[in-house]
């Protein structure tokens, strides 16, 4: 068996060179952890500057790659009290994993429980990579896997306004793997964008007013059959949430 290399860049040029060579990211770890690892090495994100940093922009968040879950969430209900990110990834797994999982991390690995992906598609989020000049919205980075195995995320940006609205995660117990999860950003009176993750396709956005989604959902969103429930259930128990999301503007958690 080989021996795992560790790399620690110290910049995101580094971090690029080793990325190039097939080396692998480490970020949380929390996902590297129960995957087979049959690569040469790994590198860790936490000694680049910039990939810890978050910060407030004139009307958007910018997140580093290797900021944790509990770090956004903290921030950004500072920022804006009760947003729909905070809201998301306070409730995600559990307090020690969400002191270690990260943004760039969840967003490469995209499990299909991630409470990360609906919150930055409804809101409009844009992914930013090293060495690169591209913005990839996070819908499309989400929708390609190819995009996701070949770029080193280096931050995430948000905007700000759009963060208003409202989450659910559908669970059996509060420390569950989601379902699936909805994020609603209000975009203006009677009109929103909605994500839905964790459904056929994996993600789903619908956009317009209350009816128009509620219709849209109703017609288009698919589920699987789980061990837990079949599809059609889980089609039911999203519809339901929809609505109740729609009519309260506010989080819904059970
Ligand atoms: C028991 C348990 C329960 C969980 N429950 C939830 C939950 O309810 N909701 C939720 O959202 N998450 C949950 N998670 C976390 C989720 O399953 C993943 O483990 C997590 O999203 C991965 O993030 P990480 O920072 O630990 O990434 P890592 O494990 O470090 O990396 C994940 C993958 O992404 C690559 N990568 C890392 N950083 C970058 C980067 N900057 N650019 C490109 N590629 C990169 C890595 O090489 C690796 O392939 C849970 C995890 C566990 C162990």
């Amino acid at each position: 068996m080989n021996e795992l290399k560790w790399f620690f860049p110290g910049s995101g040029s580094e971090a690029l060179d080793l990325f190039k060579n097939d080396y692998r990211p480490h970020a949380g770890g929390t996902y590297l952890i129960k995957t087979p690892l049959n690569i040469r090495g790994l590198f860790d994100l936490s000694r680049i500057r910039k990939y810890r940093e978050i910060k407030a922009e004139k009307s958007a968040v910018s997140i580093g790659a290797a900021v944790s879950y509990t770090e956004t969430a903290r921030f950004c209900e500072k920022m804006l009290p009760q947003n729909i990110l905070s809201s998301a990834l306070s409730k995600a797994a559990a307090t020690p994993l969400r002191n270690r999982i990260t943004i760039g991390g969840s967003a490469a690995a995209l499990p299909i429980w991630s409470d990360l992906a609906s919150p930055l598609a409804a809101a409009g989020a844009d992914i930013f990579f090293e060495g690169s000049e591209d913005i990839i919205s996070a819908v499309d980075y989400f929708n390609n896997r190819d995009i996701r195995k070949n770029n080193l995320v280096s931050s995430v940006r948000i905007p700000t306004g759009y963060l208003n609205g409202a989450y659910y995660r559908c669970t059996l117990t509060g420390f569950d793997y989601p379902f699936f999860t909805i994020a609603v950003s209000i975009r203006g009176k009677n009109m929103y964008n909605c994500a839905f993750s964790g459904c056929r396709g994996f993600l789903k956005i619908f956009s317009g007013s209350r009816d128009v989604i509620i219709t849209e959902a109703e017609k288009k969103l698919e589920f699987s059959d789980r061990r837990e429930f079949s599809g059609d259930y889980l089609k039911h128990r999203a519809a339901t949430a929809l609505k109740r999301l729609l009519s309260t503007g506010g989080s819904i958690d059970e």
